[in-house]
């Protein structure tokens, strides 16, 4: 008995000690939503399209991002401009099938997507969660999302 007692008040004091340790802490919480997270570099949040310097997109809608989606999430359809270039009709990406892996960043040819740095995806309609490619040009002009 004398022995359980011991252990025990030797558990006491080393959480306690622990406890008052810990008071002077600054916390590690934060009030959401007046203060929001800095997302490091390598996270992978919504998808942003970036432009060229002189405001061009970047994309050239070779499909290639569309193909490698293990998810089936990017849909593009395009069709032959007036020039012979390529324009792009129709470029949506759903973030409600997206798993966030990144492929389509990496196998962009022109360095036109991104995986952002956009956390706060909660909706109340998975329509909302279809975003078109000028919402990701708009996400790729503003510095809260692009953490390149
Ligand atoms: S991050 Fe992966 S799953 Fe999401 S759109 Fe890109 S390739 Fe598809
Ligand atoms: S985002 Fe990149 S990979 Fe996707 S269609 Fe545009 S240029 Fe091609």
């Amino acid at each position: 008995m004398g022995l359980i007692t011991n252990i025990f008040q030797t558990d006491l004091i080393k959480g306690l000690s622990l406890t008052i340790k810990n008071f002077f802490v600054k916390p590690v919480t934060q009030r959401y939503p007046e203060e929001r997270w800095v997302m490091p570099e390598r996270f992978r949040g919504a998808q942003i399209l970036k432009r060229h310097e002189d405001g061009k997109e970047r994309c050239v809608g070779c499909g290639l991002c569309g193909e490698i989606c293990p998810s089936d999430a990017i849909s593009i359809e395009t069709s032959e401009g007036l020039d012979h270039e390529k324009q792009i009709d129709f470029y949506e990406i759903d973030l409600g099938l997206c798993i966030y892996c990144g492929f389509c960043q990496e196998v962009c040819p022109v360095n036109a997507i991104f995986l952002g740095s956009e956390y706060e995806l909660s909706v109340t309609d998975p329509g909302r969660l279809k975003v078109s490619k000028e919402q990701m040009l708009e996400k790729g002009d503003d510095p809260r999302y692009d953490k390149l």
